[in-house]
């Protein structure tokens, strides 16, 4: 591989909320950007609904301030992937829903009550940026989040039939095994396997190797989101309030270790998976020549 052989290659990634393009997608589109490819992640809403982790954020929810404070948060998360970003309608113009049956889901402003009116503007986007490749979730929106099948069915919607469209999955074999190499932190446990089952898909039509720099890049993202993620590096840190430390018995393989707002732990790996979504299979599609 040369430095610049993805030179003139358009990737968007869509994404729902906030984090997402870091946790699904984050070293692919850093070490496909370092390569020189164009790479654009769209974010369709400020991620106002999630779940907070770490008490110095959990006022941001009380006075409507988090989905402000996740822009910010995004922002340097695309900054550390060496990427642009797009706020699908401008900042705040789609709502984060929430899960299913929870009040935000009626709020008209609501991502799932405007999927239409997403996918008009996605293929807005797709229009302008020309992408040779779009990766989003699959049918199930990864593990079944609304939002998530919202994007999915808008980037189905707004594609092209020639457009390559991959789906990023948290593979299931791979996080089990990646799982057997990680001792919890403390005050943190392992997921169990029906916690797992319901945020992994079994399988996938390509295994993206991330680089040394790629992970790095995908670390830093990480540390970016706050109110998000904690990362058991034993740093301490406005983002890391306590110094979480995961035992990790194989670096080499599995090189380190997360959790979200669950603080249940899971493995950082070295590859990122996709299934195929639509067009054929292409070795070369994701630039894994
Ligand atoms: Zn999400």
């Amino acid at each position: 591989m040369t430095k610049h052989d993805l030179a003139g290659y358009r990737v968007v990634a869509v994404h729902a909320h906030p984090d997402d393009e870091v946790l699904f997608t984050g070293g692919t589109l850093a070490d496909m950007a370092a390569r020189g490819a164009e790479v654009t992640v769209v974010t369709a809403t400020l991620g106002e609904e999630g779940e907070i982790i770490g008490e110095p954020y959990q006022g941001l929810a009380v006075t409507d301030q988090l989905g402000g404070f996740r822009a910010w948060e995004l922002k340097r998360a695309l900054d550390a992937l060496g990427v642009r970003g797009v706020q699908l309608g401008g900042f705040g113009h789609f709502r984060d829903s929430g899960m299913e049956g929870s009040p935000a889901h009626d709020n008209p402003r609501a991502l799932v009550n405007r999927v239409d009116e997403a996918a008009q503007l996605l293929e807005q986007q797709f229009a302008a940026l020309q992408p040779h490749a779009v990766l989003t979730y699959g049918p199930d929106g990864g593990y079944g989040h609304p939002d998530h099948i919202a994007v999915h069915r808008a980037v189905h919607a707004a594609a092209p039939q020639d457009l390559h469209i991959w789906w990023a999955v948290f593979e299931r074999g791979a996080h089990y095994s990646g799982l057997e190499s990680i001792d919890a932190p403390e005050g943190w446990s392992l997921p169990d396997q029906a916690y797992l089952d319901n945020f992994t898909n079994r399988g996938a039509d390509v295994t993206y190797e991330l680089s040394s720099e790629a992970l790095e890049a995908k670390r830093a993202a990480m540390r970016a989101h706050a109110t998000q993620i904690w990362t058991a590096d034993g740093t301490l840190s406005a983002v890391n309030p306590y110094a979480a430390q995961a035992g990790l018995r194989a670096p080499a393989e599995v090189p380190g270790a997360y959790a979200l707002s669950n603080l249940l732990t899971m493995p950082l790996l070295r590859q990122e998976f996709y299934q195929l979504g639509q067009g054929t299979p292409q070795e070369t599609l994701l630039g894994q020549m």
